[in-house]
Order: structure tokens, then sequence, then C-alpha cells
């Protein structure tokens, strides 16, 4: 079979860019989505720029974001102060999801009571 040939040529690394969209440029306000520059460096850059050039705000590279991202995760969210919070916010979240499953246990042991009416 000759398939594998093809296949092979259409080859096309995935990137992902997880803030696309989530930003907002600091000059117009459009959002921010990631780019690929010069077929190898990966940027986030201005949507506004990207389709018509109508900004000249600075692309950023895509590491940096990344890093930005992970040091304010670690500082917000892990941190001594926010860990207790976080952890008693996830356990209401847990109690919630128990009681909903017991609730939706104890219905449809009941027997075919449950009817949804059209
Ligand atoms: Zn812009």
């Amino acid at each position: 079979m000759e398939k594998n040939k093809k296949q092979q040529a259409s080859y096309t690394a995935q990137r992902i860019y997880l803030l696309s969209g989530l930003m907002e440029c600091g000059v117009c306000g459009s959002s921010i989505v990631g780019t690929l520059s010069k077929g190898q460096y990966t940027y986030y850059r201005c949507n506004n720029k990207s389709r018509k050039k109508a900004c000249d705000n600075k692309d950023v590279n895509k590491e940096m974001i990344k890093q930005y991202v992970i040091d304010e995760l670690l500082q917000r969210v892990f941190s001594e102060d926010a860990l207790p919070k976080l952890v008693e916010r996830l356990n209401e979240e847990n109690k919630k999801l128990i009681s909903e499953r017991d609730e939706e246990k104890k219905s449809s042991q009941g027997g075919i009571k449950k009817s949804k009416k059209a």
C-alpha cells in the first residue's frame, strides 16, 4: 500500500494554546490568540494585529506567558494562605456531589416513580 507515504508528508505538529482567546490586548482590547511565527516560534499575538494589522502591540513568547501563569498559580492557588480555603471549597463541593448522588440513588431505588412529563 502506498498510503503511508502520503500520511507522512501531511504530518504537522499540533500546537496547543491554552490561553488563546482568554487574554485581552492592552493596546486595543482585542483578544490575544496563539500564533506560529517563522514556522517554529510560538507567540501570543493581538487578534486585531494578526488579522487586520490594525494594532502595533508586541507579540509575547508563549513560554514567557506560560511561566507567568504558572508563577501566579503557585502564588495565588498553592500558597499557604490560599490552600486551606481551596481545600474547604473542594470539600463543600464534594459533600454536595455526594448528597446529590445519594438522592439519585434513593429515587432510582424507589422504583419507577420518577417520570418526566412532556
Ligand atoms: Zn491589539
